[in-house]
């Protein structure tokens, strides 16, 4: 039986334990930290963020055979700071948030599977580390990873409570009732947060330091998705119903992000552009205010129209990023008319050595961006065919997919499809008819992601109980998608496209 401990709380330490390459536009700022932490102090709770990201994460990635030693090394180094921090402040709660289960951004040529679960060891470690710093202190799990499993991740973190969801209102209630004398007896925590009517004072994460690092700028204008692929743990995590926040609001949070010094902007909504009303009331309100903004977000062909291209356009979307710039300061390849010369050595995944040097396949990618007036216009598409499609639950079909990009093109506005290969309906006819329509559409590049992992509570994972799972926690280690066309004969394919694919396993 559970016997809770008793407080009081009156400071707390909020922990991003976020992996991510420093340096890398991949490198993301833990936006929902800052507004947790935002939350909580604006109820009078005293709180302290350590971002373990920000922690000498390797750049770019080693190669296979350094990779344990790299990643057992950085693991230790940040259990070593949690613990110096925990034993050294006053804290009487530590949460600590989880973001993803799996390193996706581990790209060739170290994707083995090993790697893949060091998050875990990673989560396990830093949760030891707490412990071992102050016993009494109350451990408290929480993040995206951490809601798809909370039972296995509490008992095996030796965590007193796990909250499931978003964080600002149950971790402000779990403090509050500590406080009065009440703690909760359910150690999973799940309460839900009025997200459209919150205003969040940013800043309670080192912004300066990630701006320093040219990472841009991240913020979110909803939370929810009501589309349902069936891959996807977005709408178990975030809800199926939109909460949406006025454009002032959100545009008032850009300004003061702007005032640390950022320009460029990442919208971290599930797909900015649905429901695309809201998309538009947030171009408008950016446009009215006269913002010299670059802007970024996942973006799908469904509903995107003329109106909304003028708007993202008018306001500052397909600009090339000036963080881009601050990184090729520090880190580009030489010009392409010396490769030659130097030694140029082209891997699949996009990545590549020049000389002795090896660049990742974003610094490559951000280094051509640099070179157009525009950026790319990225649609997450999956497939460009229906029967692939209607298998992923996507709710366009490939006729909204030609539709969308032949407005894009119209503008002159470079354009990349990303891909998810080998889920449920894929053929190999469907995949030609999908690399055939991003010739048609005239794609500049396609991004190929093959192989998909099951997520608790998605389709997929309903679609394969009793066959692949029978526990939740056996969907814990990376479990994929048995793809029903082996991906050797989708390689084989990919390969008669070369020119235009930059190809990316997630599964072997
Ligand atoms: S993949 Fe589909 S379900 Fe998931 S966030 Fe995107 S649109 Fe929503």
């Amino acid at each position: 039986m559970f016997i809770p401990k008793s407080g009081p709380v009156r400071s707390v330490l909020l922990v991003a334990t976020n992996v991510v390459p420093q340096n890398d536009q991949h490198m993301i700022m833990p936006t929902q930290l800052d507004y947790l932490a935002a939350q909580l102090r604006g109820r009078g709770i005293h709180v302290e963020c350590l971002d373990l990201s920000l922690i000498g994460t390797p750049f770019p990635l080693p190669r296979q055979e350094q990779a344990q030693d790299t990643f057992q090394h950085l693991f230790a180094q940040r259990a070593m700071v949690l613990s110096r921090t925990v034993a050294e402040g006053e804290f009487d709660l530590v949460g600590l948030s989880f973001r993803n289960l799996d390193p996706s951004l581990i790209q060739e040529p170290c994707a083995e599977q090993p790697i893949r679960e060091y998050y875990l060891s990673d989560l396990l470690e830093l949760s030891a580390a707490v412990r071992q710093a102050n016993e009494d202190v109350f451990l408290v799990l929480g993040g995206p990873a951490y809601s798809l499993f909370p039972e296995t991740l509490l008992r095996r973190a030796r965590a007193d409570y796990g909250i499931v969801g978003a964080g600002e209102a149950a971790l402000a209630g779990l403090v509050e009732s500590i406080n009065q004398d009440r703690p909760p007896l359910d150690r999973i925590i799940s309460r839900s947060f009025d997200f459209s009517s919150a205003v969040f004072s940013r800043g309670n994460i080192d912004l300066p330091a990630y701006h320093k690092l040219g990472v841009t700028a991240s913020l979110q204008t909803k939370r929810g998705c009501a589309h349902q692929c069936n891959y996807c743990n977005y709408p178990a995590l975030e809800g199926r119903h939109y909460q949406l926040r006025p454009a002032t609001v959100v545009v008032d949070e850009m300004e003061a992000l702007m005032r640390t010094g950022f320009e460029d902007f990442y919208f971290l909504d599930a797909v900015f552009n649905s429901p695309l009303e809201q998309a538009k009331s947030i171009l408008r309100e950016i446009i009215r205010r006269q913002l010299d903004v670059r802007l970024e977000g996942m973006l799908s062909p469904h509903q995107l129209d003329e109106e909304f291209l003028d708007l993202a356009e008018g306001a500052g979307f397909f600009k090339p990023l000036t963080s881009l710039g601050r990184r090729r300061l520090a880190d580009a390849p030489p010009e392409p008319s010396l490769w030659r010369t130097l030694g140029y050595r082209p891997f699949s995944d996009g990545s590549a050595f020049v000389g002795n040097k090896y660049y990742s396949a974003q610094t490559m990618k951000d280094f051509s961006v640099r070179k157009k007036s525009k950026r790319n216009l990225i649609l997450g598409i999956d497939a460009g065919d229906d029967q692939m499609l209607q298998g992923l639950g996507k709710s366009f079909d490939q006729a909204a997919i030609s539709r969308a990009a032949q407005l894009i093109r119209a503008r002159g506005i470079p354009l990349t499809f990303d891909l998810l290969l080998g889920g449920p309906g894929t053929t190999l006819e469907g995949v030609k008819n999908t690399l055939n329509l991003a010739l048609e559409a005239g794609a500049d590049t396609v991004n190929v992601a093959l192989g998909i992992r099951v997520y608790p509570r998605t389709g997929l994972a309903a679609m394969t109980q009793g066959s692949l799972w029978h526990m939740e926690q056996d969907l814990l280690p990376v479990t994929a998608f048995q793809s029903p066309v082996p991906f050797w004969e989708i390689v084989e394919l990919l390969e008669d496209f070369e020119d235009l694919v930059t190809l990316d396993y997630n599964f072997r």
